[in-house]
Formats: C-alpha cells, sequence, structure tokens
C-alpha cells in the first residue's frame, strides 16, 4: 500500500527551530506534519546548553525544571593570564541564564508543537525534495526501509547544520572554513566549580573560538572548546578535542572530573545569508545559518526565526501563494529580530580572531578593573581605548 500523503506545511527536522514552526504553522491552522531522522527527539544532545532567559517570553516559553538544570546569575569572561571579566545579570540583562537539559527542552518543544495539532513523525528521513514546475513541492522519505513521497505546500528545512535540503533547493548556504567552528564537549562529573558562574576562556586555548564551562549543577559542567576551522591543519583530525584536552590537563579542577558524555559537531560562524527562501521552501535555525557568530549559541535564533516561519508559512497556505516574493515575510521578520546583531557579532568575531594572548589580557584587564554598569560594545571599546588607545584601532569600524 502506498504511503504517500499531502499536507500543508512539511517540517524537515525537529530541532528547536523545527519544533517552533511546526507549533506555529499548526497553530494558525495550516495542516502540519513533521519529520524527523532520529528515533528519539532531542537525543543524543550536541549542544553546551546555555542559553540566555530574555527570549523565552517572546515565545510564551514558560521556565520549567523538567528542561532547566541551572540557573547561573553571570558569566565570566577569563584571558589567558587569568585576568577575569564578570559580567553580573544586572550588567548584561537577562541575557545570562540556564544551563538546560537539551534533549528534554526539545521534547518540549516537539510536544507543544503536537498539542497544537502538528503530526510527528521520528525515524522518518527526507532524502530528496520533490519539484513541480520548477517549485519545491515535498520530500521524499524513507521510513523503517520504506520510500514514499510526501508532498506540500510548503516545506521547512529545519535540518541543523548539516542541512542537505536548502542544497538540494539551490540556496547557497556554503560556508568558508573561517566561518566554521569545531567543536568538541564533555560533561564532567565530579568538578570543583563556582555554580554562579558560566565560564569564558579566550585566547591561543581555543583558536579562533573559546573554551566554554556552562554549570550543571554543584559539581557538574559542560566542557567545551569551538575551534575555527581555518586554523586546524587540512586534513588534521580531532584538533578541537585535543585543544580541549590540553586545556583541562591544565586545569586541575576540571582534570579530576569523570566524562559522562562526549560531544562533537560544529556551528556556523558566518554573517546573515542574503536569501533563505525559494518558491515553496524556506529555511530556518542552523540550516539558515542563524547561529550568533560570536557565541555560536543558535537556539534561541532558531525558535525566533521558527515562530515567524510558522505564521507566514500558514498565511502563504491560506492565501494559496507559496511563492518566494509571499516568503519575504519571513525574510523581513526574522532579520528585524536580529539580523543586526548578527552582522555586529561577525565584525566582532572577525576582529577577535586576529588577537593574541597578550592583546586579550590587555582588554581583560581594563575590563575587570572598571565598574562597569551595563555591558555594550561601545561602553566595552571606550574603556580600552582610554588605557589601550593600540589595541582599539582593530575595532574602529564597530565603534562608529
Ligand atoms: C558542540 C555544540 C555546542 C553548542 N552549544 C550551544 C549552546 O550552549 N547554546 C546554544 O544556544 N546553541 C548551542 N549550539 C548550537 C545549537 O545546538 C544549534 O544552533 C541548534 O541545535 C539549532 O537548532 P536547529 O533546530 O536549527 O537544528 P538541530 O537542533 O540540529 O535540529 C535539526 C534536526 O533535523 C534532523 N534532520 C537532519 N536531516 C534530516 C533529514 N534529512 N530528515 C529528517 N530529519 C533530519 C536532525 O536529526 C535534527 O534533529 C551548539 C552546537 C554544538 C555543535
Amino acid at each position: 500500500m502506498s504511503r504517500d500523503r499531502t499536507v500543508d506545511v512539511l517540517v524537515v527536522g525537529a530541532g528547536p527551530a523545527g519544533s517552533v514552526t511546526a507549533k506555529h504553522a499548526a497553530k494558525n491552522g495550516a495542516r502540519t506534519l513533521m519529520i524527523e531522522k532520529r528515533q528519539e527527539i532531542g537525543s543524543p544532545v550536541r549542544c553546551g546548553e546555555g542559553i540566555a532567559r530574555a527570549w523565552l517570553d517572546e515565545l510564551g516559553i514558560v521556565p520549567d525544571k523538567r528542561w532547566i538544570s541551572h540557573q547561573v546569575s553571570g558569566a565570566r569572561v577569563i584571558s589567558p593570564a587569568g585576568h577575569v571579566v564578570t559580567l553580573t545579570e544586572k550588567m548584561a540583562g537577562n541575557e545570562v541564564g540556564y544551563v538546560i537539559e537539551r534533549d528534554n527542552f526539545d521534547r518540549m518543544l516537539a510536544e507543544e508543537a503536537a498539542a497544537a495539532g502538528a503530526e510527528v513523525m521520528v525515524k522518518t528521513s527526507a532524502v530528496e525534495v520533490l519539484r513541480s514546475g520548477g517549485r519545491i513541492a515535498g520530500v521524499r522519505a524513507k521510513h523503517m526501509g520504506q520510500t514514499f513521497d510526501i508532498r506540500a505546500k510548503v516545506v521547512i528545512a529545519a535540518d541543523g547544520f548539516e542541512s542537505q535540503l536548502g542544497r538540494w533547493a539551490g540556496i547557497d548556504t556554503s560556508l568558508k572554513p573561517s566561518d566554521i567552528n569545531v567543536c568538541f564537549e564533555y560533561t564532567l562529573k565530579h568538578v570543583d566549580i563556582d555554580p554562579r558562574y558560566n565560564d569564558f576562556y579566550v585566547g591561543s586555548c581555543a583558536p579562533g573560538g573559546y573554551v566554554w564551562v556552562f554549570i550543571k549543577g554543584p559539581d557538574s559542567a559542560n566542557v567545551g572548546i569551538g575551534v575555527q576551522l581555518s586554523k586546524i591543519k587540512p586534513g588534521e583530525r580531532g584538533a578541537a578535542k585535543r585543544y580541549l584536552d590540553a586545556f583541562i590537563a591544565k586545569h586541575p579542577n576540571l582534570s579530576k572530573g569523570s566524562p559522562i558524555r562526549e560531544v562533537a559537531g560544529a556551528v556556523s560562524c558566518c554573517q546573515p545569508l542574503d536569501s533563505v527562501a525559494a518558491d515553496g521552501i524556506m529555511l530556518v535555525g542552523d540550516a539558515a545559518r542563524q547561529i550568533d557568530p560570536l557565541t555560536g549559541g543558535g537556539v534561541a535564533n532558531s525558535c525566533r526565526a521558527g515562530k515567524v516561519a510558522g505564521e507566514v508559512a500558514a498565511r502563504a497556505v491560506s492565501s494559496g501563494d507559496t511563492s518566494k516574493e509571499f516568503f519575504q515575510a519571513y525574510e523581513k521578520g526574522w532579520r528585524a529580530k536580529f539580523e543586526d546583531q548578527m552582522y555586529r557579532n561577525w565584525m566582532a568575531k572577525e576582529k577577535l580572531v586576529t588577537l593574541d594572548d597578550a592583546t586579550f589580557d590587555k582588554a581583560c584587564e581594563v575590563l575587570a578593573e572598571a565598574e562597569l554598569e551595563v555591558v555594550n560594545t561601545l561602553e566595552i571599546l571606550r574603556l580600552i581605548q582610554r588605557k589601550y588607545p593600540e589595541l582599539i584601532k582593530e575595532f574602529e569600524d564597530l565603534i562608529k
């Protein structure tokens, strides 16, 4: 018996981007199906699990102990020589926040999508796109060895960093090596940590990236690293793990810990793409390269873009117009929310990756001594300028 079927909106991928999109498409009346290639949504986790609190309200996500592992009151940036810049909640607004259980968080979002009326199928992979008259019209899918076609008025590519759907649809999502950070992370138990702060170590310990220590509980933390791909020798495998192991070995409070989980993956650190839609298809989340290029955090932007995509998809279905032109409403919507910040943070990242350890030390020393009221790029640059004007030359375009 043929399993071919037709829906209004087909969402490929049940990460945060897919589930939030599916929820809002279904909530706005579209017959929505979300397919996920893994057998269990949210598992295995590929994330440092650090998120800010600020954006949850915007999406109506209510903090819940089922997916919040720990709440921090601030963050610390630590330079190679050990200068510590402490960012408290008062200074950073509620940009600081939670360390989550990402598997439970993703499942909660998928449950919300289902509660809004979206159908969910796991162990179901999109293997190619279907076209009709030049536009994307669905996907060929595989479930338990069976291949079938799912036709849809709107396809949402929420298939993550390794996304193939966008490429299959002819949307350029390619990345330069300097816009990719390769990551490796351990969850360590029995470590000595300050549970008040998530820590970010910058400098040559993590070329073109940073080491993070995100607190999961009184004696456990996600300790991970991102290293810019262009700073790794071509063909060198396992470089991120090697840098992280070297870092941990130098920190006895961490090296005494026992690893209970290993995570490997990659994040994009690029400028916003020019276009993330074509006739019949919109890209959301990591598939659309919507990660914050400075922090490598992508959960918030995936969800925020997902809400817009879901609403626009439902409107496109009811208006009978699923063209790229109609999807400009999605392009405008997500760009209004975070494109400027993405661009600014990409510029900042481009500068930061050029700094040597001595410069990181000087910058962190100034900031550690200053009594910062609020944290913003301009304030930080002005402070550094007072003591080390020569350092600011690097950042002149950011002060303008
Ligand atoms: C090591 C690491 C640490 C990170 N730490 C943080 C952090 O601390 N904070 C933060 O905010 N962000 C972090 N990120 C980034 C964050 O994980 C992503 O931005 C986020 O997961 C993006 O959500 P998404 O829904 O776009 O993609 P994903 O969460 O990757 O979901 C995509 C889904 O699509 C499915 N899929 C793929 N192809 C197909 C297919 N053909 N058919 C069906 N299903 C398919 C996948 O199985 C997956 O479930 C980290 C990333 C890495 C790699």
